[in-house]
């Protein structure tokens, strides 16, 4: 049961223009400590008026910006990676209470989002364009990038600092100023960047958060003075924004939900791949898009496998978050755990996460149905939760159609000690990101993150060498410095000479 603390429920406003700023929409959404089930929050929900009055402050600080050198946003670049460094058990410590996941994960989000800031530090040489000299006689080319304007970010509960993070960083060190509208659900992280980036010397208004709901987003969707927008959430969310966005002829990259299999081969250390599902499966309590949600055992794996999961599922410690023996904190919110826990009223449950969770707060244990099947719920849907399913199934080529059918394509993962099988697997299986005896194949900073099919819309995805051509427009420049003897009237097509 979720109860109000009204006495610790504190106020959750916007981020304009460099000050916390109340919304006057008589409109907000509790936000609770998983752990505990108790409300400690309420966050503000924005108006249209509100949305355009973030996306104006972002306006007028965009001329400046620009204008300023990289080689002072490099210098700020380093001073907001040290200070976020620094200063990580605090925003991990928001983490755990708004979102539910334990502390030392949440420092690994920490890290991972800090590890985009740090590619960000050499902004100089990511935006080098290039130059051709003497094209043509006398003519040379170069290339440069510029910056798009305003753009904007809007992002799920999951990841509360990191996939900020993934925009906000590369979008501003590219002269970009930044809207965010962060989840409803754990937003206290972005107000805490907002203040972090301020006192790391960046001016007001190069990052604003707008609170929010639907309101808010159709509201950025809409505004013709955003450029770009850049979403993370679930599918059909993302589809909408992505819709939208383009419609209204902004620039969008649009990420969606998963659905993550393990292909688990005959050959493959079967106590290695157990440890790899549990640690994949209910880590952060499986509310990541990079989460194992399903494991495809082949052959006479499965036995063994179904095996060795079930007996390490008792030791895995669950509580809250703050607590350093936890392992797996609770769900985000009640609803969510009780979506999740539906999927064990059906199927071949192996483990009831029910049985024994703690009453206060919104826990669910790991949880592990064997025998799941295509069209069932438990295979089709993205849980989102420490629920595990295991599919069984004969050969390889039996697993890697049951991926490259599924309509997601985000995170795949092979288990095995064949090196061809390997090699023949990352050539044709349908995913963006693929793990060979990695089970959360997340790529370092400076390679980009995205999936394929309903788990991204658009063309290009974030962070790394995508997000500089994302937050970007190219322009190329042919010069010519011709002595004025040499001028002549010619109406036909320029031609290289
Ligand atoms: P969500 O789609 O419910 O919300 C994401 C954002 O969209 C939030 O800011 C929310 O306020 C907004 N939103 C929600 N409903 C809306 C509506 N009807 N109209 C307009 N805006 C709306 O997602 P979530 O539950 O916060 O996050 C979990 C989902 O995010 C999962 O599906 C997960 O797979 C996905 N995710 C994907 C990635 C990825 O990189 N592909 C990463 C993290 C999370």
């Amino acid at each position: 049961m979720a109860t109000t603390d009204a006495a610790v429920a504190m106020r959750i406003p916007h981020w304009i223009a460099g000050r916390r700023t109340e919304s006057g929409s008589g409109r907000s959404g509790p936000v609770f400590n998983p752990a505990t089930g108790v409300q400690t929050g309420a966050v503000d929900f924005a108006t249209v008026e509100e949305v355009d009055a973030a996306v104006q402050a972002a306006r007028a600080a965009f001329p400046a910006w620009r204008e300023t050198s990289l080689a002072k946003r490099a210098e700020l670049f380093f001073r907001i990676r040290e200070l976020i460094h620094a200063r990580r058990d605090e925003v991990a410590a928001i983490l755990v209470r708004e979102h539910g996941k334990v502390f030392s994960d949440a420092l690994g989000e920490v890290t991972r989002g800090l590890e985009v800031v740090e590619y960000c530090c050499g902004i100089p040489q990511l935006l080098k364009g290039e130059h051709s000299e003497q094209v043509s006689t006398e003519v040379d080319v170069h290339s440069i990038r510029q910056p798009l304007g305003v753009v904007a970010g809007i992002t799920p509960f999951n990841f509360p600092a990191m996939v900020p993070m993934w925009m906000w960083a590369p979008a501003i060190a590219c002269g970009n100023t930044f809207v965010l509208k962060p989840s409803e659900k754990d937003p206290s992280a972005s107000l805490w960047t907002a203040e972090l980036l301020q006192e790391a010397g960046l001016p007001d208004g190069v990052f604003n958060v707008v609170m929010g709901d639907k309101v808010a987003v159709d509201a950025v969707l809409q505004h013709p003075d955003v450029a770009a927008v850049s979403f993370v959430g679930s599918t059909p969310i993302a589809r909408y924004v992505y819709e939208t966005a383009t419609a209204t002829g902004k620039r969008c990259q649009a990420l969606g939900g998963a659905k993550n299999h393990m292909i688990v081969l005959p050959d493959a250390d079967v106590d290695a791949a157990a440890d790899a599902a549990i640690s994949a499966g209910y880590g952060s309590a499986g509310e990541r898009c990079m989460a194992v949600s399903l494991v495809v055992a082949v052959g006479d794996v499965a036995d063994p496998l179904v095996a060795a999961i079930r007996d390490r599922i008792p030791r895995v410690k669950v509580g809250d978050g703050m607590d350093p023996d936890s392992e797996m904190g609770p769900l985000v919110t009640a609803e969510h755990r009780d979506k999740v826990a539906s999927y064990l009223d059906e199927g071949d449950v192996v483990v009831d996460g029910r049985e024994g969770a703690p009453a206060e707060g919104f826990f669910l244990l790991p949880s592990l149905i064997d025998n799941v099947k295509p069209g069932t719920r438990a295979y089709d849907d993205e849980i989102f939760g420490p629920v595990l399913g295991v599919t069984r199934v004969a050969t390889y080529e039996e697993a890697v159609r049951l991926v490259n059918e599924s309509p997601y394509g985000n995170g795949v993962a092979l288990f095995t000690r064949d090196g061809g099988a390997a090699r023949r697997f990352q050539f044709e299986v349908e995913a963006g990101m693929v793990g060979i005896n990695v089970p959360i194949p997340v790529p370092v900073a400076y390679y980009s993150f995205g999936g394929w099919g309903d788990s991204l819309f658009g063309d290009r995805h974030v962070y790394g060498p995508e997000a500089i051509d994302f937050y970007t427009r190219g322009k190329v420049v042919t010069t010519r410095w011709p002595d004025p003897a040499t001028s002549r009237i010619d109406l036909g097509f320029p031609q290289t000479r």
